[in-house]
């Protein structure tokens, strides 16, 4: 649907009258359900418990890079109670990211929380893989259901590259560990540069089919004071058509709850992702928020606005006021975001890092 006609027809009382609610008439929730401005219903929470990483990858961050102090982050009691409200307004599905959020200290006492919490159907994870051959096993006693591994390339040095300090060998031990662990359905991430891993990624496809796991390539976005990025940006068709040079792809229906639209393999359990921000706008389905370490809620990665959780969240113990600047954010929703404009000269100055892939 063009973006314009969904605007007119999610709008008919007009966006001056809009007020921030809750949608009492939803079935099958504690509360309510959480609806923005266009009507979307917002199920799905991306929470980031720290900006901090283990590397330093070049699309995501400076080199020399100034993390949050302390006591500007969420501490993990905070973190518990901002998804609890989210899930008592309907919310079923959270996503914990970062930075890495496995360098966070104790994040498996937030994690092991997060999975006994009633009414969140799905708890995932998105990681850089590099922690996860001491992790997996406890991620999934916790109920953690799938997880997401970033994987540009399988060449060491090149990965070093990519992520400046970054030793693949464990990122490939901690895959391994995902799949002893049990978690199935496990997949890669990865962003497709030009020059850098695009010569590659017949190799990760076949790595993902050897391996059971899903892929899925990442159009590069334009977030933090990373210029030039024009220069090696790809479009998801480019890759399509060359990997449809190598594997039969078939369109499947499949959706996954994100951004991704999926092609699958005869003979092979694995799917091919394609995550296109720039190419496939996937802004008119929307149905997610972001939660910063420091509490701020982004309404869309693509844009400045935010809704900081903090003030609401420190006021005091119960948890009104937390619940209603929740509701109020979905006002600051915006329509969009626009990507392919801001290619060279981003418009959004914080880094992936900071608001959570
Ligand atoms: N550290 C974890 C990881 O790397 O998976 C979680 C956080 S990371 C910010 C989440 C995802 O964002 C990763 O898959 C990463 O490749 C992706 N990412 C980071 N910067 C990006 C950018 N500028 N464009 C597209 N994807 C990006
Ligand atoms: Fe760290 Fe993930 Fe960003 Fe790489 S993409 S620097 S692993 S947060």
């Amino acid at each position: 649907m063009q973006n314009e006609t969904l605007r007119q027809e999610l709008t008919p009382v007009g966006l001056a009258d809009f007020t921030p609610r809750i949608d009492p008439s939803a079935t099958g929730y504690q509360e309510g359900t959480l609806l923005d401005k266009y009507g979307r219903r917002i199920s799905y929470v991306r929470l980031s418990i720290t900006d901090r990483c283990d590397f330093r990858c070049t699309y995501c961050m400076a080199e020399e890079m100034t993390f949050l102090p302390r006591e500007a982050v969420m501490s993990l009691e905070e973190c518990l109670r901002v998804a609890s409200v989210f899930v008592g307004l309907g919310v079923t599905k959270l996503r914990i990211t970062g930075g890495e959020p496995l360098v966070r200290k104790d994040a498996m006492w937030l994690i092991e929380r997060l999975g006994a919490l009633p009414g969140l159907e799905n708890l995932v994870l998105t990681t850089n893989g590099s922690q996860l051959d001491r992790f997996a096993v406890p991620l999934r006693a916790a109920g953690v259901k799938r997880i997401n591994i970033s994987l540009d390339t399988l060449n060491p040095e090149r990965f070093r590259k990519i992520t400046r300090i970054g030793d693949l060998t464990k990122v490939l031990r901690g895959i391994e560990a995902a799949r002893q662990a049990g978690f199935r359905r496990t997949k890669l991430n990865a962003v497709m540069m030009r020059g850098t891993n695009d010569d590659e990624f017949v190799d990760l496809v076949s790595f993902a089919i050897n391996n059971e796991l899903d892929i899925s390539f990442i159009e590069e976005m334009p977030l933090g004071e990373i210029h030039g990025r024009s220069n090696t940006y790809i479009s998801s068709e480019e890759t399509r058509e060359m990997l449809s040079r190598h594997f039969e792809l078939i369109p499947s229906t499949e959706d996954s709850g994100g951004p991704a639209r999926y092609w699958r393999i005869p003979g092979s359990e694995s799917r091919v992702g394609f995550i296109s921000p720039h190419s496939h706008n996937f802004c008119d389905s929307c149905n997610r928020v972001r939660i910063t370490a420091k509490g701020e809620l982004y309404p869309c990665l693509g844009q400045n606005d935010a809704a900081n959780l903090l003030p609401a969240l420190r006021a005091s113990n119960d948890d009104v006021a937390l619940r209603q600047a929740i509701i109020d954010s979905m006002g600051i929703k915006p329509y969009g975001h626009d990507f392919t404009q801001q290619m060279d000269t981003p418009q959004v100055v914080r880094f992936m890092s900071m608001t959570g892939g």
